[in-house]
Formats: structure tokens, C-alpha cells, sequence
């Protein structure tokens, strides 16, 4: 394959990410953002494996992937997909460390004096950034999988004990850029061992509900792995993928510490959420929650003029969407106005709950973020919170010294009526109790959201049926 036509394909394959991303930021046109993305990395695929050397092994390892990668993506459920894009993260650091070993012991062209010198600095960075982002992220994996503890596990010293990592890190840089032959490896190796500890050290510090921040921020963290080994292999279109995964990973950071009044600072050098559980304390007894059942829930829809839905990690814990989905559809035929409220951190990924609305075919006129509907709740009948807690929850705008202090919640207790529908009474992600279920206007529906909700939708079909036939 000529060089042009190589050029000729890394722009296409760009322009199509490009696009691919445009697309991907709003619900209507996601779907086509997806195809653009999927056929710009076919296009890098076939003309990454013509130019290459040894063209039938980079085929074979590239179809190797795409089987593995579509088996694993087609039998994912979707509650674990959290997980699947921090654990493929992972894999993007760990990439990049693999291509800076490869680089220092095989450049992929012979260099000299100062390009020598940027080579082995892009190496260093490279191997430091993708060993970062694969530790942090498989962390994170087990964060989400409760292998380890969701709260901030913090070390003794730990800022002294961070500061002299990184110090170490630079140190190393002098012996490892100045080496000759493979002396470089010592140093490099030990870059990669620091590098391990702290990816680990700067997530098992962050505490539950901030682990939403460090997955997109891992995110970013890949990308920017991406763009390194990409500096390294000296491929343009690596570069620029690279930096489209970071910037838009870091801008997905910076909305999601907005989301939870976090300063981006903090989340960068990590160490935040350390109140996580330590603060969690009774809201209340089980005798002061007030119980009810589906006929219950459907009286009171029934008799409301507006509802909000609620949605959160429950609703896509139990696969409740579809039924959710028909409510709403029977509501609306009604007239009532129903309409849903999205937290920025519902759920375990970004945009966890406008996925299972879209995927459910949710009108996305009627799915509003938090900022668009907070204000709404003091003129709202009914609102039914699925499988949601943290991002409910009262007590971050109550308590100071409790591990989501700060945090902007959805402010549900402000309707005329709130039902909560979960299986107990037990706190959320962020380990603190939630005084809502307690409160005088909450009516708690314990049990699994999807039978719940569909208890709820089969009375209230009927209902609607015999309404018609009368
Ligand atoms: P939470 O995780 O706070 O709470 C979910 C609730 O769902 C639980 O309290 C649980 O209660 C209930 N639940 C679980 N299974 C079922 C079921 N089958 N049926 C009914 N209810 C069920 O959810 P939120 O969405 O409100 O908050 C998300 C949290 O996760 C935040 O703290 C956020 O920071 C964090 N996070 C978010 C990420 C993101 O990117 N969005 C990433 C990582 C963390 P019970 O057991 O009683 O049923």
C-alpha cells in the first residue's frame, strides 16, 4: 500500500471519528455516531495492516481480536458493562507499556542525538501514563465488581508516600534517557513498578460515589496511553485517536465533577471522598418507613396530573427499562405529563440510564438531566425513584461531614408524594444511609424493580383496558 494512500486513509479514519464523536453526543444521532466510529476503525484497521511489515501476523492478531472482542462485547450483560469499558481501558494501558518495552529494545527506526533523547523521554512517559491507567483501572474493576471495597482505602502518609513516588519517577527519568545499550531497562523497569503502585494507590484512595469522576477519568487516561504509544510507533492516527479519547475523556471528567461539586484538582491527584462510610449513620427505623404494594402505587399515579421518573443502578440491575418504558407509555396516553430525571452519576457508567431509556425506546424529549428538572420537584405530584439511593439522597445537602457532602442530588423529596422502589432499606454505592425513606411524603415499594414495576404495570393495564371498554 503506497504512503499517499495510507495518508489518504488515516484522514478518512479520522474525519470519521470526528463525526463518530459528534454524533455521539446526543441520544438521537448516537446510533449513527456508533457506525461512523466502528467504520473509521475498520478503515485504520486494514490500512495499519497493509503497511505493516509482516502483514498476515498483524491480520491474524487483528482478527483474533475482533473475535474475541465481538464474543466478549455480545455476551457482556449489560449490568456489567461498567466493568467491560474499565477493564478495556485496562488493556489500552497495558498496550502502551508493552509498545514503550518493545520501542527501547527495538526502535522501530534508528535515531540519533536529540531524537534520541525525545524518543526515550516519549518511552518513559508512555510506559508511565498506560502502567498508571492499566493498575487504576483494574482497581476500578474490582472497585465496581465490591471485590475490594468501594470506600476510600487510604494509606498511612499517603501524600508523603505519593510525593516520593513521583519524585522517584523523575529521578529514574536521568539513568533510563542517558543509558547505552539495554541499560535503560533497570530504570525503565522500575518507572513501571512505581507506576503500578500508584495507579493502584490514587483509586483504592477514592471513595464511592467519586469513583464515577475516575472512570471517566480513566477513560481519558487511555486515551492519552493511546496517544503515547502512538508518539512512540510514530503513527499519526494513533496520535489523533489518542487525543480525541483524551480530551473527550477529560471533558466527560470535568462535567462529571460538576455533576458532583468536585474540583478537577482534586480528582486528578486523587484522594478524594476519603469521608466515604466513616460518617454513615441510622436515618432512620424500619417502623418509620412507610411500606405499600402495586395497587397502592397505582392509585396514586392514577391520580396524578405530573410524575417524575427516577431512575438509578437498580432499575439497570433488575432489567426494569422495558416495563418502565410501558408505564410511561400508558401514563402519557392519559394525558398526565411524565417525564424523567437523569443524574449525572446514576448508575456505574456514564450515561448508564439514558442507555437503558434509549434501548427500551424512551421518547428522548421527555429524559431531562438533573439541572433541567430540579427545580420542577416542588411542583410535581408523584415521583417514582427505581432502584436509585446516593443520587437521592437528602443528607448530602444536610451534613456536612458525610462522604457525599456537596454533592448535587436530585431533590425528589420536594413532590407531593415520592415512591421508592428498591428491595430494603440498605444505603447506596457511597455506603450512607438515605433519610428519605423515612420522610412523611416517601412510600417505600420494597422489592426487585423489575417485578415491581411490573406488578404495577399489569394492574394498571388492566385498569386502563377496562376504563376503555366501559
Ligand atoms: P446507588 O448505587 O446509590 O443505589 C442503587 C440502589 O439500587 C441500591 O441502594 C439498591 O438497594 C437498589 N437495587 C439494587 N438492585 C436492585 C433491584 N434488583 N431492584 C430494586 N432495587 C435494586 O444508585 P444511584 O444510581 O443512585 O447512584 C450511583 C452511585 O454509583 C453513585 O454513588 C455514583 O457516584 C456511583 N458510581 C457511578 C458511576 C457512573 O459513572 N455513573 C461509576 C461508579 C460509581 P437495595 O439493595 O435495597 O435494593
Amino acid at each position: 500500500m503506497s504512503n499517499n494512500l495510507v495518508t489518504v486513509a488515516y484522514i478518512a479514519a479520522s474525519a470519521l471519528f470526528i463525526l463518530s464523536l459528534s454524533g455521539l453526543s446526543n441520544q438521537a444521532t448516537a446510533k449513527r455516531g456508533n457506525l461512523l466510529g466502528i467504520f473509521g476503525m475498520a478503515i485504520a484497521f486494514l490500512a495499519t495492516a497493509l503497511i505493516s511489515q509482516g502483514y498476515p501476523i498483524q491480520l491474524s492478531s487483528i482478527g483474533l481480536g475482533v473475535l474475541v472482542g465481538t464474543l466478549a462485547a455480545s455476551r457482556v450483560a449489560m449490568t456489567a458493562m461498567p466493568e467491560m469499558v474499565a477493564l478495556l481501558n485496562s488493556f489500552v494501558g497495558l498496550a502502551a507499556v508493552l509498545v514503550g518495552f518493545a520501542e527501547y529494545l527495538q526502535p522501530s527506526s534508528a535515531m540519533v542525538g536529540m531524537e534520541e533523547v525525545i524518543h526515550r523521554i516519549e518511552i518513559y512517559a508512555g510506559v508511565f501514563i498506560g502502567m498508571v491507567t492499566f493498575t487504576g483501572s483494574v482497581i476500578a474493576v474490582a472497585k465496581l465488581q465490591s471485590i475490594v471495597p468501594s470506600r476510600a482505602v487510604l494509606l498511612p502518609a499517603r501524600h508523603f508516600f505519593t510525593i516520593s513516588m513521583l519524585v522517584a519517577m523523575v529521578a529514574f527519568a536521568f539513568p533510563f534517557v542517558s543509558a547505552t545499550g539495554n541499560e535503560g531497562l533497570i530504570p525503565l523497569g522500575i518507572l513501571t513498578a512505581i507506576s503500578g503502585i500508584f495507579g493502584v494507590v490514587i483509586v483504592m484512595a477514592i471513595g464511592g460515589a467519586d469513583m464515577a469522576v475516575v472512570i471517566s477519568l480513566l477513560n481519558s487516561y487511555s486515551g492519552l496511553a493511546s496517544a503515547a504509544a502512538g508518539f512512540m510507533l510514530n503513527n499519526d492516527l494513533l496520535i489523533i485517536t489518542g487525543a480525541l479519547v483524551g480530551s473527550s475523556g477529560a471533558i466527560l471528567s470535568y462535567i462529571m465533577c460538576k455533576g458532583m461539586n468536585r474540583s478537577f484538582l482534586n480528582v486528578l491527584l486523587g484522594g478524594f471522598g476519603e469521608g466515604a462510610s466513616t460518617t454513615s449513620k441510622k436515618a432512620g427505623t424500619a417502623e418509620e418507613a412507610t411500606a405499600t404494594n402495586a395497587s397502592e402505587v397505582v392509585d396514586v399515579l392514577e391520580s396524578a396530573n405530573t410524575v417524575v421518573i427516577v431512575p438509578g443502578y437498580g432499575m439497570a440491575v433488575a432489567q426494569a427499562q422495558h416495563a418502565v418504558a410501558e408505564i410511561t407509555r400508558i401514563l402519557r396516553s392519559q394525558g398526565k405529563q411524565v417525564r424523567f430525571g437523569i443524574h449525572p452519576v446514576a448508575g456505574r457508567m456514564p450515561g448508564h440510564m439514558n442507555v437503558l431509556l434509549a434501548e427500551a425506546n424512551v421518547p428522548y424529549d421527555i429524559v431531562l438531566e438533573m439541572d433541567e428538572i430540579n427545580d420542577d420537584f416542588s411542583h410535581t405530584d408523584v415521583v417514582l425513584v427505581i432502584g436509585a439511593n446516593d443520587t437521592v439522597n437528602p443528607i448530602a445537602q444536610e451534613d456536612p461531614t458525610c462522604a457525599i457532602a456537596g454533592m448535587p442530588v436530585m431533590e425528589v423529596w420536594k413532590a407531593g408524594t415520592v415512591i421508592v422502589v428498591k428491595r430494603s432499606l440498605s444505603a447506596g454505592y457511597a455506603g450512607v444511609d438515605n433519610p428519605l425513606f423515612y420522610r412523611d411524603n416517601t412510600l417505600m415499594f420494597f422489592g426487585d424493580a423489575k417485578a415491581n414495576i411490573n406488578g404495577v404495570l399489569t394492574q394498571l393495564a388492566a385498569k386502563t383496558e377496562a376504563l376503555v371498554a366501559a
